[in-house]
This record gives structure tokens, C-alpha cells and sequence, in this order.
């Protein structure tokens, strides 16, 4: 395919460009440059105007996101309601009228969280005897059965923890209380702070949840454990209740009990599920979206990722049922094991082999359904997740998925932006008609470090850590109008993509996780 389009750098666009550049900050906010309508706007606005129109009267996503939430539910990898998802996925995409729909089998992890519970026992001023509100750590190992008592370490940060001695820390459980700094910073107390604590003798860690909201709720999420230290056991604790012992360790010593059953059985047989309107000129090309079929076992899984599966699902499923023909290939993926291993997007890139440059771009939903702004595009690749930090280093946020110095662009990276920009312009009618330096997601990770486009929803994005990996994350917190607006936003950019003449342009990431 030819990936050198003739462009047009006018000082307009420049000027967009340099402001965008300058507006950008450093995690995922970017306030968005406008759209710019050009010749795409013209020719798509008819097509355009129709998605917009039927996606915003749409009721079939909604309520296939409602059966999925209410009848199938928590879906953490390994689990029966898991594969009941993804057959379900598939009859969904088959009586949808989707072309070549198959579940590509993929092995994933199976961990069990089993029965859990945690008490403040004991402060410096006496008994205390106060459950805890907490939620085992995904991927944790479990306490004995007679669980674990041991004195609690309060530390603010890495360095804190750094500059204690291993006296200090030997056999006690370290609670991690940073305050709250976004996500990119707080998740690595949860994926790093287990081992960086027992690399100090610490016998279990506690971490307050990754949330700006208290409200008693405790956040879970995957931990990776360094394989050169010991596994012990975590979890996560509510804002109130890790702000409690910190209080109590001020005073004296707080003991406190934990146990946990939590524990690995055997990979179980899962799968992508996929399905495509086949492109009428090239069919082996491919726009490629989706979102992740499996949640954490708490909740529903409902913003965190069946907004995300269902959104995208529906906008490729209207343009279908519009009897549009792009040119090239739509793919709708329902990916498997984000949350806990990301063993589904490798074995999408797996699958795709040496044609990879024939995956014309990769939109992924994994924000949740709240209200849209516009496109992220990260279509350069480059870093998608910290590090864990080096022992001394501080935990410092993390570059936007897929971020880019727009001072670097290369004249069709520019050429990118002003499609991306012309496409924008048809969102107008429902106010997402931005586009943002820095988009992408997990599962085509694998795809977009090798050069695939890499796209994502922009929304407000004021609320999505409130519910993310809690009992709280329902069917009730997705909104329909804003699930439409997505939905509609999804179906206008996949088919215009894939039945434009030119193609937007990626850059191999030179970052592996
Ligand atoms: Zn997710």
C-alpha cells in the first residue's frame, strides 16, 4: 500500500499544530485542536450525517450492554462467566449480520480471589477492632490460612519506603498511602509496591485505593510481582480506611490482620471474539476496534469494558445495518485478559503475523462511555505504561499513551493530523469534534508498538476512576446518551478510515512493556 500521500502544510495548520503542541500536558488531559473541515468532511457528510442520525436513536447497544451487565455480569479471566461472555459475543456479532465472525482461542491466566478480609486489631491507644474495607489485589498471592498479623509500616512514596532501614520493615505489612496524584502515578504503588516493600522484608502491603473519590470503596487491579522477591500477599484499602491507619500510626503502633485465600489455578481456555464487514476494494485491509471482554470479579464490568466492547460493537454494527460498503475491512475485537495479563492483544498481533502493515488503524475503547469530547490520536507509537520505578526513583506520571512531541512530526504525520482533523469536522453535529495529540490502549498495544495508528475516545473523563475496578462499576453509571454519542463518534471515524483514499501513517515504538 502506498503510505506517501502528497499534503498540504498551510500556515493555518501549522499554527493548529504548534498550539496543540504547547497546549499539551503530560498525562492523558490535552484540551483537543479543533476540527478543520477539508475535503473528507465534504465527500463523507451524507454517510456521516446518516450514522450520526441512527446512532443517537439507537437503543440496540444500550441494551445489549444492559443484558450483558445484568445476565452474564463479572467476567475476570478464568472464570465461567467469562466464556459465557464470549460465546454470547459472537452469536451478538453473528445475528448482527458481521462477516467472518470467529473466537480466535486464547489461553488466559486463572486467578481466584476465594474469601478475604482484613481488621485494625490494635493502635497505640488499645484495641481498636475495625474491619477493613479492602479488596485483594489481582494476581495476589494469599496470606496462611491463619492469616497474617503484623504491626503496619505507613510510607507516603517509594522514597519513603527507600529510606528506611530493613529493620524497619522486616515482618511488618507496609501500607502505601501517597495521596492521589492520577493514575498514571498511584497504579504503581499497586503494580510495584508489593515487591518493592517485600524486597525490604515486608510480610504483606496494603495500598490505598487508585481513586480521587472516598467513598469506602475499595479499588482492586493487577499487582506484578518482581520474581526476584518474595510474593506477599496485597490489597488495596479504601481512601478512608488507609487514611485511618495513617492517622493511627501517627500515634503508635497499629497491628493489623489480613487474610486472604487468594490463589493461581490453571490456565483456562478463552478467546478474542471477532467479526468484520469485509472491505469492497481491499479486503485485506483492515480498521481494527474493539474493546476488552473480560472485568475484574467485582461489579459488572460496565464502563470497565463492556461500554467499551458495546460501543464499538454497535458502531460497526450500524454500518452494517445502514448497508454502507467501506473499501477496506472493518474488525470489531472483543479482546481477552486485559486486565490481567494483556494475553489477548499479543495473540491479535500473534495472529496478524507479517501483514501488519496492512492494519490501517486500531481504535480502542477502554475509558469508559462518559461523555465525548473527540479522537485521541497516538498514531506514533511510543511509551504506553510505566516502568515499574527503579529502587530510588520516584513514581512520576507517565506520558499519555502513545504521546508525541508535535514538533517531530514528519510530513505525513502531519498529513495525518489534518485527516484526522477534516474527520473530526463530521462529528460536529454531536460536539465531539476535537482531536488530541496521544490515544491508544492495552490490547493493540502490541499492534500500535509496530507501527499501527493507534486511536481512542477522548471524554471528560470525570468520573471513570470513581468506579473503575469496584462493586461499583454497574450498568447505572453508563449513561445512554453519552454511549450513543460514543457509539456514533466510533462508526463515523472506523468508516470513513476505511473507505478514504489516503491512510494515516504510525512509527514503530522503539518502548517495550
Ligand atoms: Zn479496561
Amino acid at each position: 500500500m502506498n503510505r506517501f500521500m502528497s499534503f498540504v502544510t498551510t500556515a493555518a495548520l501549522l499554527a493548529t499544530l504548534q498550539a496543540g503542541a504547547q497546549m499539551q500536558l503530560p498525562g492523558e488531559q490535552s484540551s483537543g485542536m479543533p476540527a478543520v473541515p477539508g475535503p473528507l468532511a465534504a465527500k463523507y457528510k451524507t454517510d456521516a450525517d446518516r450514522i450520526l442520525t441512527a446512532a443517537m436513536a439507537d437503543n440496540d447497544g444500550y441494551a445489549a450492554l444492559t443484558y450483558l451487565c445484568d445476565h452474564i455480569g463479572k467476567r475476570v479471566s478464568g472464570s465461567p462467566q467469562l466464556n459465557t461472555a464470549i460465546e454470547w459475543g459472537a452469536e451478538l456479532m453473528k445475528k448482527a449480520g458481521l462477516q467472518n465472525v470467529k473466537v480466535q482461542p486464547v489461553m488466559v491466566p486463572h486467578w481466584v480471589r476465594g474469601s478475604e478480609s482484613g481488621e485494625i486489631l490494635t493502635s497505640g491507644k488499645g484495641a481498636v477492632k475495625k474491619p477493613l474495607h479492602m479488596l485483594g489485589l489481582g494476581m495476589s498471592v494469599g496470606t496462611p490460612k491463619e492469616g497474617i498479623t503484623a504491626q503496619v509500616v505507613f510510607v507516603p512514596s517509594f522514597q519513603a519506603l527507600d529510606e528506611l532501614t530493613p529493620e524497619q520493615v522486616k515482618g511488618k505489612i507496609v501500607l502505601f498511602n501517597p495521596g492521589w496524584h492520577g493514575y498514571g502515578v498511584n497504579s504503581q504503588y499497586r503494580t510495584a509496591g508489593p515487591s518493592r516493600a517485600a524486597s525490604k522484608g515486608a510480610v504483606a502491603v496494603l495500598v490505598r485505593s487508585a481513586t480521587g473519590l472516598a467513598m469506602q470503596t475499595p479499588h482492586t487491579g493487577t499487582l506484578r510481582y518482581d520474581e526476584k522477591q518474595p510474593k506477599v500477599p496485597a490489597a488495596a484499602v479504601s481512601v478512608e480506611d488507609a487514611l485511618m491507619i495513617e492517622r493511627l500510626a501517627a500515634e503508635g503502633p497499629v497491628q493489623v490482620h489480613l487474610q486472604m485465600d487468594a490463589h493461581m489455578e490453571a490456565d483456562v481456555k478463552a478467546g478474542n471474539v471477532m467479526g468484520e464487514i469485509v472491505g469492497s476494494e481491499h479486503p485485506e485491509q483492515v480498521v481494527v476496534l474493539g474493546g476488552h471482554i473480560d472485568s475484574w470479579d467485582v461489579g459488572q464490568g460496565a464502563q470497565d469494558d463492556g461500554s467499551g466492547i458495546m460501543a464499538t460493537f454497535e458502531a460497526v454494527s450500524l454500518i452494517h445495518k445502514l448497508g454502507l460498503k467501506p473499501k477496506r475491512t472493518i474488525r470489531i475485537v472483543f479482546w481477552v485478559n486485559e486486565e490481567n495479563g494483556g494475553a489477548g492483544g499479543r495473540a491479535y498481533r500473534e495472529m496478524i503475523g507479517d501483514k501488519i502493515g496492512d492494519q490501517v488503524a486500531a481504535f480502542e475503547m477502554d475509558g469508559g462511555a462518559e461523555k465525548p469530547l473527540g479522537i485521541g490520536y497516538g498514531g506514533f507509537g511510543g511509551p504506553r505504561r510505566p516502568a515499574p520505578p527503579a529502587p530510588g526513583a520516584p513514581a512520576v506520571a507517565p506520558p499519555a499513551r502513545g504521546a508525541l512531541d508535535m514538533t517531530t512530526l514528519s510530513a505525513e504525520e502531519k498529513q495525518s493530523f489534518v485527516y484526522m482533523q477534516d474527520i473530526a469536522a463530521l462529528l460536529k453535529p454531536i460536539g465531539t469534534d476535537t482531536v488530541s495529540p496521544g490515544g491508544g490502549g492495552s490490547d493493540i498495544g502490541p499492534i500500535t508498538a509496530d507501527g499501527v495508528p493507534a486511536l481512542s475516545p477522548r471524554t471528560v473523563g470525570l468520573h471513570y476512576f470513581d468506579w473503575h475496578h469496584t462493586e461499583a462499576d454497574t450498568l447505572d453509571k453508563v449513561d445512554p446518551d453519552d454511549f450513543k454519542r460514543n457509539t456514533a463518534m466510533l462508526s463515523v471515524v472506523a468508516y470513513v478510515l476505511a473507505d478514504m483514499d489516503g491512510r494515516l501513517v504510525g512509527r514503530k515504538s522503539t518502548f517495550r512493556e
